[in-house]
């Protein structure tokens, strides 16, 4: 991307998975603007649609159900978008315009899959609980959910205080390599065989040569 004022773009709130399950993929994603899709993405990215229609709501009981509602947090300089959002009512809430009584915010993620170990899907839904609550001005929101579709199963994330110390670390992390426009090394590890990007990070050349040295190799070849 040339011409691009890094320090001034927004990191995607989505970066935080692929940062969570390995630095590398996320600077080939979002600093190299390299994607490949398999399985997992694909399947994703269909289910993704599936939840997509830009800025829908609707109103079923005590919830306000906005879809695809975009969000950003002018303090952490992220932006991205909620698949859901549901809007509960309570006095803790926020008003909205031209429903009576106040709402508050809880954010739902859809996933495909199940619950991880790694917080990755997490981490992502508790930063865009943090761009609400500073977009709507509302009072802390304690909780969200993700819906795994493999299982079936709504899970419910306590937005800790751990937790957004760990997202506000992790985007310091990825702000200081997207300014600087580093991509790590690879560091081979059982996540790679299931990695969207294998293709393009090739783990298993990296113990044979670098691609640095690998490229310097060819062009010595060709003009010797
Ligand atoms: S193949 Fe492995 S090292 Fe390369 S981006 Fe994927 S997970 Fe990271």
């Amino acid at each position: 991307m040339s011409g691009i004022n890094r320090e001034e773009t927004d990191l995607q709130i989505s970066g935080l998975q692929h940062f969570s399950f390995c630095r590398r993929q996320w600077a080939l994603i979002h600093i190299e603007q390299q994607w490949a899709d398999n399985y997992f993405t694909i399947d994703g990215s269909i289910m993704h649609e599936a939840a997509d229609d830009p800025y829908f709501t609707e109103k079923r009981g005590g919830l306000i159900v906005s879809r695809s509602m975009p969000v950003r947090s002018e303090r952490l300089c992220v932006s991205g978008k909620c698949d859901v959002v549901e809007f509960r009512e309570s006095p803790d809430g926020v008003p909205i315009v031209g429903r009576e009584g106040k709402w508050l915010p809880v954010p739902v993620e859809y996933k495909r899959g199940r619950s991880k170990e790694i917080d990755a899907d997490r981490l992502q839904l508790c930063a865009q609980a943090i761009c609400l609550e500073e977009m709507l001005c509302c009072k802390r929101i304690d909780e969200a959910y993700i819906y795994y579709a493999e299982t079936k199963r709504r899970e419910k994330v306590m937005l800790t205080v751990e937790l957004r110390a760990k997202v506000e670390s992790m985007l310091i992390e990825m702000r200081e390599l997207y300014n600087r426009g580093y991509t790590p090394h690879v560091k081979p590890t059982k996540k790679c065989a299931s990695c969207s990007l294998k293709d393009i990070c090739l783990p298993k050349l990296h113990k044979y040569v670098s691609a640095k040295d690998y490229t310097s190799q060819i062009w010595t070849v060709s003009t010797s």
